[in-house]
């Protein structure tokens, strides 16, 4: 029968990683089941500029290595596997990877989200060199040059505006000819100067040989080609959480995101924190604030659990020696 962890963090991103300093440091023993997409989506960024403690900036998979290294100075045990099945009906909680099963007083959930992509070779081929999906991140290298969002929603209005900051142009190119975006978004991306929306059109290639140069859009009505000079392209057309191990185990939004409550899930003992359970911000900034707050959270309920325990056993040694 596997050890019992008093914490298991599922997930190594910077929400993951900071539950694991933080629990760590509590004398919890965590072990990290990374992922193999382990430091999650800062990983695919280049320059992290936006990360207080580092005026000059860091590169992302630089500073997930920090993270990593932090949580294992204090004793995290981190594992690079796949959490491949949970059951959280149980006490005490059980994870796998594959065939090898890890038991858990409490586990933390980070996940994290992925962006979507359009799925094209080319964009691929050039993300990093120009196609982003992070203008938070990204926006700032191309200041004073024009600049292409994808998407139609409320982050693709939110990117937009955001870029239209530092941007010579923002093109919105969406796939039809009315945003999905509220209406207080996209009223406030249409009043922008800068920003100009190429309605019924979709992308069919990012062109440039080593950074982007512009898009390749087809008018979905009338079939015509147009290149749209750009120095970047940002991809909003919505994120998914990564919760497809936790369906119908943990309550979960209509988008999958984990409902919480501060961090702690519909299911005792379970927490969540970063992007697997936020809608709004998705910042490493504040996954890691996040993932501190799951740590101090399940630190405080196995306590509380343990209190329980030793006055229960208190209650029952009265009565038999009574
Ligand atoms: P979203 O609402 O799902 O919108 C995604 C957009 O991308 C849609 O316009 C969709 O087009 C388009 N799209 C999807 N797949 C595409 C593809 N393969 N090619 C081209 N276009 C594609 O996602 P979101 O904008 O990320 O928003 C997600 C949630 O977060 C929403 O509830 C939103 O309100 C919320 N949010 C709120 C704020 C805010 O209030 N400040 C900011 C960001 C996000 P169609 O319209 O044709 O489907």
């Amino acid at each position: 029968m596997a050890d019992v962890h008093d914490v298991i963090i599922v997930g190594g991103g910077p929400a993951g990683l900071t539950a694991a300093i933080y629990a760590a440091r509590a004398n919890l023993s965590p072990l990290v089941i990374e992922g193999f997409a382990a430091g999650g989506q800062l990983v695919l960024t280049t320059d992290v500029e936006n990360y207080p403690g580092f005026p000059e900036g860091i590169q992302g998979p630089a500073l997930m290595q920090m993270f990593r290294s932090q949580a294992e100075r204090f004793g995290a045990a981190v594992v690079t596997e796949d959490v491949t099945r949970v059951d959280l009906s149980e006490r005490p909680l059980r994870v796998w990877v594959d065939q090898q099963e890890h038991r858990g007083n409490s586990i933390i959930i980070s996940t994290g989200a992925m962006a979507r992509w359009l799925d094209l070779p080319s964009e691929q081929r050039l993300r990093g060199f120009g196609v982003s999906t992070c203008a938070t991140c990204d926006g700032f290298f191309f200041k004073d040059r024009p600049m292409v969002v994808v998407g139609g929603g409320d982050s693709a209005m939110e990117e937009a505006l955001f870029l239209a900051r530092m941007a010579s142009h923002v093109t919105i190119v969406h796939r039809r000819d009315e945003f999905r975006a509220s209406a207080i978004m996209a009223s406030r991306a249409m009043a922008s100067e800068k920003i100009s929306v190429r309605w019924n059109a979709v992308v069919e290639e990012v062109l440039g040989d080593e950074v982007v140069e512009a898009v390749l859009v087809r008018d979905v009505v009338t079939g015509e080609l147009e290149d749209i000079p750009t120095a970047a392209v940002f991809v909003a057309i919505g994120h998914d959480p990564v919760t497809g191990l936790f369906r119908g185990q943990l309550e979960l939004d209509d988008a999958g995101y984990v409902v919480t409550d501060g961090t702690r899930t519909s299911v005792e003992g379970v927490f969540a924190g970063g992007d697997v359970q936020d809608t709004v911000y998705r910042q490493a900034i504040t996954a890691a604030g996040s993932g501190c707050m799951a740590a101090m959270d399940a630190e405080r309920w196995l306590e509380d659990q343990a209190a329980n325990r030793a006055s229960a056993d208190s209650v029952l040694a009265a009565q038999r020696d009574g």
